[in-house]
Order: C-alpha cells, then structure tokens, then sequence
C-alpha cells in the first residue's frame, strides 16, 4: 500500500477538527488513530500493535475481522444491502431463529434494535404496557445504556447529568459481597439481605405500581459482581409474586462473554424479556434487541406494539449475527471462553492478587473478570475515590500508561480494571495479558499505604 494518501496524522487531524466523541471533554482527549485488527490485536499507523484486552467496548466476541462474518456481510450486501422492517427477509429470519435456539426458556420472539440501550428503552415500553403500571427498579452499580429511560435505569454517574427526575425509575441495592452495601460478612448473607432489602423497597413503592425489574445479569462496567447463589432466583420469585416483568440485560454477558451462551444459564433463571447487542454480531455491523417471553408477545398478538425502528433487524446485521452465532458453535467459542477463564485467566489473575498488595478481589467468570484494585487491603479503600478525575486518578492513570507501555490496551473504570478479551483468545494471548498486567499492577502498588 504504498500509494496509500492516508496517514494517522490526517485521520487524527480530521477526527480533532470534526468528531464529536461519546461521553469526552472534547478538548481533553487523544484518540489513538488505529489503522487496523486482526483476532485479538490492533495496531497504529506507526506498526505498535496492542493486545486488546477490552474486546472494543465489551463487544468482539469472536476478535476482529473473523473472515467468515466479513464475507457473510460482503455476501449480504451484494444479495441485499437493505429491507425495511416490516417484511420478511432471509437474514433477519435466521437471525431471530438461531438467537431464539439459545435465549433461555420460552423467550421465543425478537424484536431488533440497532444497540443496547434501544433494547432496553423497548423492554421497558413492553413492561409497562403489559403490566399497566408506571415504574421500573434498577440497581445502583449498573449500565444500561445513554438514551432517556436507558441512562435513567443506569445507576452509575453517567445517569446523573440527564436525571430527569421524572424518569420513574427507583434504584435499589443489588448484592456486592466485597463492598457490601448489607454490612453482611458472607456472600450467603450478602444474598439474603440483598434479597430482602429488594422485597422492603417493592412493598414500600407499591407491588401495584411497578412494571419492572431491570438487572444485568452479572453487573459489567459496574464491576463484574457475580451474584451471590440463589438471589437471581429470588428476584424472579419476587417478580411472579407481584406480577412484575423481570427484564435481565444480557447485553454485555451475552453470547459466550461468560463461558455460557447467555449468564442466566449459569443460575437456572428465565427472565420475562431479555436484552441483548454486542457479541450477538461481535459489533461488525450494529444490532441488538430483545427476546420476549410467549405471554408478553402474547399482549401484542391483537394489539399493535407501539414501537419501531427504520433499521430494525437490517440485513447486513443480521446477516452478521447469522455468521457470528454459525462461527461461535462451530469453532466452540463459548466453550473457550469457560476454558479460557478456567485455566488461564482465572488462576493467572489470582496468582497476580498473590504478589500485588494492589488488588483487593479477584471477581469474574468466562472471559469476565475485574481486579477491584486498593490503596489498603484491610481497609478495603479504593485506589483512587469513587468518580476521580484529573489528579485524583493519577495511579489509575499510571496503571493504564504502564499497561499500553507494555502493548496492553487495559479496560480502566474507577478504581478497577477488567479483563475481558475475546472470547476466543488463545492460552499464549491470554498469558501474555497477565504478564502485561504484572507490570502494571507493581506500578499501582507504588500507590498502595
Ligand atoms: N446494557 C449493558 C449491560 C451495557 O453494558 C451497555 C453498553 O455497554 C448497554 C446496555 C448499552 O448498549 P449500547 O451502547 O449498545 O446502547
């Protein structure tokens, strides 16, 4: 490509004068300008390659340009680039088959979105037209994506700036054995209390009032809180009793980033609706949606669904998700992905606790995993405070230079770092993360008390 005019510093220049980038300081950021990926890989235009332990945004499933989804959407686009939504087409067809095999139980019928938080907006509509009730829980510690009811769900800082107030969304506290919001000393009470401070806040807001309740299966950015035996079953229990739709957001856990297909076959639960987006494509063209439960779709069977997308189910997405999901079950990938975290990741990550008075906890499963990183073990003290910036995340800062120093591309939030690659990574990729993050990690420690 020698003739090739493009240079990372024109791709850089037009990207300052003219993109306007998600949830930045839009003078305070330096977007590294990528010339290409392969698999778990990305490289700059001067030839540094990184190992990409963020898999995007929690999202390439499968790594980067896996040739058989690349020629499906070449193969797609040359049938038919694009159908709208209310016909039939192959691809759409298929996609909503092969997804509908693998959701839990009876969740039988996708409607596509072209993302996540457009899943969770029209699983919320659902609810409340099913239920006739106005409100949704959502917990603290959780991301449900940057639309109104979307971010109004989220229970992070990201909410705060578009809190209308009038959202009807009330959070409550979801289990966090390590930084318990129960005072609890076990993850079995940690479940119990957690479970009973949920019934307290329906019987309080009034079982009649709410229309849902909103969880992501394991909390992703939040954290990678995997809940405690027995309280995902118990939340569904709350919901049958008080007739309301458990919605569980599987748009991060879903499609192998757990070592399952979906995280509620890791606790026997079946959710109402469930959302997905991400790996359902591993992000190569954009899609999402939700898969709904025969008597939800049934309160829609006489009576129109107010709601809908122009790109609702496109061809080139779905056409992607056919691949990806084809890809997944042949080459194993769920598979790998619990192998991976078994073997390699899991232990590896526990070794490195071992060594770095750094790292508080160890939490995850699959190809999911954060490292709670502390200033003091005992004390449990974050590394840097809840929401830092500037000065104040200066080692958080430290520990992401010393990871890309290293060829690491590091997943950073807060006080945290996750590890959540591929799902098909390799055993020798996976170790060369570790060793990366090794380094990093004696660079945090030069923060610790
Ligand atoms: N739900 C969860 C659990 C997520 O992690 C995300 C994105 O990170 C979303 C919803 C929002 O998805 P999107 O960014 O595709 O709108």
């Amino acid at each position: 490509r020698a003739a090739d005019p493009v240079t990372g510093a024109a791709v850089k220049a037009a990207d300052r004068a003219h993109v306007f980038h998600s949830w930045s300081a839009q003078g305070l950021i330096d977007p590294l300008a990528v010339a290409g990926a392969d698999g778990s890989y990305f490289w700059d235009y001067d030839g540094t390659r990184y190992l990409d332990f963020t898999s995007g945004l929690v999202y390439t499933n499968i790594g980067y340009q896996h040739p058989k989804v690349v020629a499906a959407i070449q193969e797609q686009a040359g049938k038919l680039a694009t159908f709208a939504p209310a016909f039939a087409v192959e691809p759409r067809s298929e996609a909503a088959r092969l997804i509908a095999e693998r959701t839990p139980g009876d969740l039988d019928k996708i409607f596509f979105t072209n993302g996540g938080a457009e899943a969770i907006e029209n699983a919320i509509r659902m609810a409340r037209l099913h239920t006739g009730r106005p409100k949704v829980l959502s917990a603290y510690r959780s991301y449900h994506g940057g639309t109104a009811t979307a971010v109004n769900v989220t229970g992070d800082p990201r909410r705060w700036p578009s809190d209308n107030g009038t959202s009807g969304v009330v959070h409550f506290w979801a289990p966090f054995a390590y930084r318990s919001p129960f005072y609890s000393s076990s993850e079995a009470e940690e479940g119990e209390r957690a479970l009973r401070h949920l019934a307290d806040t329906i019987a309080f807001e009034g079982p009649g009032t709410i229309a849902a309740i909103v969880l992501e299966t394991i909390p992703g950015t939040a954290g990678i809180m995997v809940p405690p035996p027995g309280y995902l079953a118990g939340v569904r229990e709350l919901c049958d009793r008080h007739g309301i739709v458990f919605v569980l957001d599987e748009v991060m856990t879903g499609f192998g980033r757990t070592g399952k297909w979906f995280a509620a076959e890791h606790f026997g639960v079946t959710p109402d609706l469930l959302t997905f987006a991400k790996g359902v494509n591993s992000g190569y063209v954009p899609l999402g949606g939700v898969a709904i439960s025969a008597e939800i779709a049934a309160t829609f069977e006489n009576r129109p669904y107010p709601g809908g997308l122009t790109y609702s189910g496109h061809p080139l997405a779905c056409a992607a998700a056919v691949a990806t999901i084809r890809v997944m079950a042949e080459e194993r990938v769920v598979e790998q992905a619990a192998r991976i975290g078994e073997t390699v990741l899991g232990p590896g990550l526990r070794e490195l606790a071992e060594r770095h008075p750094s790292v508080g906890e160890v939490r995850g499963t699959g190809v999911f995993w954060a490292l709670d990183l502390v200033r003091d073990r005992a004390t449990r003290e974050p590394l840097v405070p809840y929401n830092a910036s500037g000065e104040a995340n200066a080692p958080m800062a430290a520990f992401a230079a010393e990871c890309k120093a290293r060829g690491l591309w590091p997943f950073v939030n807060m006080n945290r770092t996750h590890a959540v690659p591929p799902c098909n990574i390799s055993e020798a990729e996976a170790e060369e993360g570790l060793a990366a993050l090794d380094a990093a990690l004696s660079v945090a420690d030069r923060f610790t008390v």
